[in-house]
């Protein structure tokens, strides 16, 4: 696990990014391959984030990896006790897609508790403004609350 503070590509505004060691995607074209293996990164206790993300009060928070769905059952008690004591917003990237998360009993358990997933493996690599907090062409920004009411992916649209 790493904390980066007040960064401003994953995601809009200021934001507190945690780093997630360990992905099983493997992507070709992957921008981070020592992220993989889960023993490049040390063991951080959640209230010790908590903490962290609180002690902020202007940043939002972002939840990047590797890939922080293969520690979902952390970053959703995570992402609880940042809702309960803050309004901030919580984006999370990962390398499954949306349908795969709902469909998953232990993937989901974070959706409830997020406002946006940013989903899919890097694929392919474009320059293109519209690539906004996207590494790749075929992810997507989603709405998660929408998303979960429409019962279908809605895409986020950015704040003015
Ligand atoms: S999901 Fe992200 S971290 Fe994992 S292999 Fe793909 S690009 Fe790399």
């Amino acid at each position: 696990m790493d904390v980066l503070e007040d960064t401003v590509v994953d995601g809009p505004g200021f934001r507190t990014v945690i780093y997630a060691a360990g992905c099983r995607h493997a992507c070709p074209g992957c921008h981070n391959p020592q992220s993989w293996n889960m023993g490049n990164g040390h063991p951080v206790e959640v209230d010790t984030l908590v903490r962290q993300v609180l002690d902020d009060p202007f940043a939002d928070v972002t939840f990047s990896g590797g890939d922080p769905l293969l520690q979902v059952e952390a970053f959703t008690a995570l992402a609880r006790q940042i809702k309960k004591q803050s309004r901030k917003t919580i984006w999370c990237y990962t390398g499954y897609r949306y349908e795969t998360v709902v469909q998953s009993p232990r993937l989901f358990m974070l959706l409830p508790h997020i406002d946006v997933l940013v989903d899919g493996r890097f694929e392919q690599k474009l320059h293109d403004d519209k690539l906004l907090f996207r590494g790749s062409s075929n992810q997507r920004i989603i709405d998660v609350k929408a998303s979960l009411a429409a019962k279908t992916v809605v895409g986020y649209r950015m704040k003015e």
